[in-house]
């Protein structure tokens, strides 16, 4: 997630923050390499923007951390994540985009052009900029969960699920990502728990239907994760209190999987860009603009309702065209 490290060196005019080092001017920004990043970089390329592109800690953003993708258009046999994004990457590049690692640590709109300050030590004037940042996943917030982060909890059962063949493991969430990743492990280790703190879940009929279906996975309703248990070694167990019977539960897991929703990343642009309570930048309806006159949002950091590629990928083709008209009413 993109984090504000203010600098030391202080530049009087503004009283903003300018790092040292090189100073580079674009028409087109865009911060982020998911599929929204990586449509609005086809589309401004093809419209002669010559986009910078920096791809954030995570290049190719959340899909790289799934496995089969069944519902984006164009790949009749379904496809892996990682491989649709490198695919996306490809398109820009081949079509001009100039991709680049690095992640956007601090940003200025407080005039034009604007300032966008790379890994602390770079800044890229721009004319436009496209937010196209994402979302990250969500912990639960105990001190356990975070000491055995990397030690058996992990948010990404497609990457870690690997270290727990045969074994047995618990996914917390009730949502669509809850289920997808618990059926998934269920694939793989001996038996897995799924622990839904409401007497229902929130997931698609389609995907409760999945979760009914596996025999190795067993839904615990009711229950509230209270601590993460292990020990040199990393998790070993969870403990549960289980609110219908109103008492404590251990279950022996050897992986705690986090599944219950993203954050959107949009931290170091709070300052200059409206959004809402839980920080998805607001964007005027049936555009990708901000409040902010040529910076636009597209993607997760924009959409908390839809969060689809296809429509991340849709939402990255609005904003490259409303920057592209932007400039173009400019000139
Ligand atoms: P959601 O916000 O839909 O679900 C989050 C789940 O986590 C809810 O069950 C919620 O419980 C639970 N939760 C939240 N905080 C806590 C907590 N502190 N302790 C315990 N449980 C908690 O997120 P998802 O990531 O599942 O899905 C996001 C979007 O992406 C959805 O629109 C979904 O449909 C979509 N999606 C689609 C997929 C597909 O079509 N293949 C795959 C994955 C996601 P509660 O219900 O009680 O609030």
């Amino acid at each position: 997630m993109a984090l504000f490290k203010p600098m030391d060196n202080i530049d009087e005019s503004n009283e903003k923050p300018v790092p040292e080092g090189k100073m580079e001017k674009t028409r087109c920004l865009i911060i982020g390499s998911g599929p929204a990043g990586y449509t609005a970089a086809i589309y401004a390329s093809r419209a002669n923007l010559n986009p910078i592109v920096y791809q954030g800690l995570e290049p190719g953003g959340q899909l790289t951390t799934t496995t089969e993708v069944e519902n984006f258009p164009g790949y009749p046999e379904g496809i892996t994540g990682p491989e649709m994004m490198e695919d996306f990457r490809k398109q820009a590049e081949r079509i001009g985009a100039d991709i680049r690692f690095g992640m956007a640590t601090s940003a200025d709109f407080s005039a034009k052009p604007y300032k966008v300050v790379i890994d602390g030590n770079k800044t890229v004037e721009a004319d436009t900029v496209i937010i196209a940042t994402g979302a990250t996943a969500k912990y639960l917030g105990l001190e356990s969960e975070q000491k055995y982060r990397g030690q058996g909890v992990s948010a990404c059962a497609t990457c870690d699920g690997f270290f727990y063949r045969g074994k047995d493991v618990a996914v917390v969430g009730g949502g669509d990502t809850a289920a997808e990743e618990a059926t998934y492990l269920a694939g793989i280790c001996k038996k897995v728990y799924l622990i839904i703190r409401k007497d229902y879940m929130r997931a698609s009929k389609a995907m409760q239907a999945r979760v009914d279906r596996t025999e190795n996975l067993k839904v615990l309703y009711e229950h509230v994760t209270k601590e993460v248990l292990g020990d040199d070694s990393g998790v070993n167990g969870v403990l549960l209190q289980n609110n219908k019977e109103n008492k404590e539960v251990k279950i022996d897991v050897d992986g705690f999987f986090v599944a219950i929703g993203h954050k959107p990343n949009s931290d170091i642009f709070k300052e200059f860009i409206e959004m809402d309570e839980t920080g998805y930048i607001n964007t005027i309806p049936g555009t990708s603009k901000t409040n902010v006159e040529g910076v636009f949002a597209c993607g997760d950091v924009q959409d908390n309702h839809y969060r689809q590629a296809i429509t991340a990928a849709g939402s990255g083709c609005m904003a490259a065209l409303d920057a592209e008209k932007y400039l173009g009413e400019q000139e």
